[in-house]
């Protein structure tokens, strides 16, 4: 298993398992196979609304005695109804007590996005807070406190651009550490990955089999399928791997993490042995030109262009 090293040594697996969609018994016997499988990295989120289910999972391996929590590399994330000065620590300590641990390893802000209190998925102009009445930098500097006290090991953000990553490192006290984002050979961004390596910022990828089982008001209706793609099933064929392992294996190699979900107990096996793929220079380049600036996460489910928020990737928008 390829590692990854944060600026103060810290190192954790490049391949963990997501967690977004999966819940109830399915979620806790994935943990608990992932875990056996070898996996060491689990990514979930306040909004996921599964934490307590994970905690309850980790806490049974725990007390087995053979997989320590000093072990597993955790990461949750802060909604974005809990962004300001009093909101950070209390949603924090919330998503500790569900896990049932004393510390994470990764907390991240999950969207450059604010709403009030209690919003979880916002109907109305009113739910929002315009980022000029809250700035990210405001919410920034109680992550940074949740590190001082121990709460947390890293810090980090989701779905940032690198304007806004830029805006936060030149104002920030710590930087943040971590960038996790959508990417696959559809959505290489190879811009955010080059000022990332500049700053010393890792990046996650997420959706990185292209999130098939998203509910359909979030899927184009011609969407592509990265598993059935030609040139991925070709390198997949002549590698002796899946297509799916290919995906996997293309983040690691490019120095990303990757955090593929699963409930099923043979991908998660699978996916685990995506560590062992080698993809050779000649593979790299050709995955290279399949890059469409393609994303199943568009983002536009929280455009509010009355409270400021529009573009949420601050992508360049095509002059016709
Ligand atoms: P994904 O990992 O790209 O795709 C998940 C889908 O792929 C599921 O339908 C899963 O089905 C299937 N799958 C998994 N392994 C497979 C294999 N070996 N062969 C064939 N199919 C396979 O989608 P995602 O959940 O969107 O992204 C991964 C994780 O990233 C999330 O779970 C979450 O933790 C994180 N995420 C974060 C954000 C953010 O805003 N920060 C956004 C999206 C996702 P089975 O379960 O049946 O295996």
């Amino acid at each position: 298993m390829k590692m990854l090293e944060f600026a103060n040594g810290d190192t954790f697996h490049s391949i963990g398992l997501g967690t977004w969609k999966s819940k109830g018994n399915d979620l806790k016997i994935a943990v608990k196979t992932a875990l056996n499988t070898g996996f060491r990295h689990i990514d979930t989120a306040a909004v996921y609304g599964n934490e307590e289910v994970i905690g309850e999972a980790l806490a049974e391996v725990f007390s087995e005695g053979k997989i320590f929590r000093e072990d597993v590399f955790i990461t949750s994330k802060l909604w974005n109804d809990a962004h300001g000065e009093g909101q950070v620590l209390p949603a924090l300590q919330k998503s500790l007590q569900k896990l049932q641990l004393d510390y994470l390893d990764l907390y991240l802000i999950h969207w450059p996005v604010a709403f009030k209190q209690g919003i979880g998925s916002p109907s109305a102009p009113s739910d929002y807070i315009p980022l000029e009445e809250l700035p990210i930098t405001v919410t920034w500097k109680q992550m940074e406190k949740a590190k001082e006290l121990g709460l947390v090991k890293h810090i980090g953000v989701s779905n940032f651009s690198v304007q806004k990553l830029k805006d936060l490192v030149s104002k920030a006290v710590i930087k943040p550490e971590m960038n996790q984002v959508e990417l696959h050979p559809l959505l290489q961004q190879n811009d955010l990955l080059e000022y990332c390596n500049s700053e010393n910022i890792l990046l996650t990828a997420y959706s990185p089999l292209g999130s098939g089982d998203r509910s359909s008001q979030m899927k184009a209706e011609d969407e592509p399928n990265l598993m059935e793609i030609d040139s991925i099933k070709e390198i997949a064929k002549k590698r002796s791997a899946t297509a799916a392992q290919v995906l996997i294996s293309w983040n690691t190699h490019r120095g990303s993490a990757v955090i593929p979900k699963s409930t099923s107990k043979e991908h998660i096996i699978s996916n685990f042995r995506a560590a062992d793929v080698v993809l050779e220079e000649e593979d790299m380049e050709t995955i290279a030109k399949l890059d469409k600036h393609y994303r199943f996460i568009t983002g536009k489910f929280f455009d509010c262009p009355e409270k400021g928020y529009e573009n949420v990737y601050d992508e360049k928008l095509e002059v016709s």
